[in-house]
């Protein structure tokens, strides 16, 4: 899907420190290292990595959904938060880490 890049979760870039999924899904909200306490950047790659599939998942079956059935206001929001939720749970597998800061895009 991703230019045939295999899936896989960050590590550490300062202790090499491998990240469960659990810990993948908290770099979310903590960026730092469970391990070293470093704190982690992402970078500008994964990034754009991140963003693609995240924006495809929400967008385009959200506005498939609205258009072509004739789904309820409440059941569309429903449907695209669901979406939403998934594309955060495959974005700890999409994230690299850095030790500085990379400009967004
Ligand atoms: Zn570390």
């Amino acid at each position: 899907m991703l230019g045939g890049e295999r899936m896989k979760l960050p590590e550490c870039w300062s202790c090499g420190h491998e990240y469960s999924y659990l810990q993948g899904l908290g770099f979310l909200f903590d960026r730092k290292c469970p391990n070293c306490r470093e704190k982690q950047y992402v970078t500008t790659r994964s990034n754009y990595k991140s963003a693609l599939p995240a924006g495809l998942l929400v967008c385009m079956p959200g506005f498939a959904l609205l258009f072509l059935t004739d789904m309820s206001y409440p059941a569309y929001v429903l449907a695209v938060t669901g979406l939403f939720i998934l594309s955060l749970l495959i974005l700890p597998l999409l994230i690299e880490t850095s030790e500085k800061q990379e400009p967004l895009v």
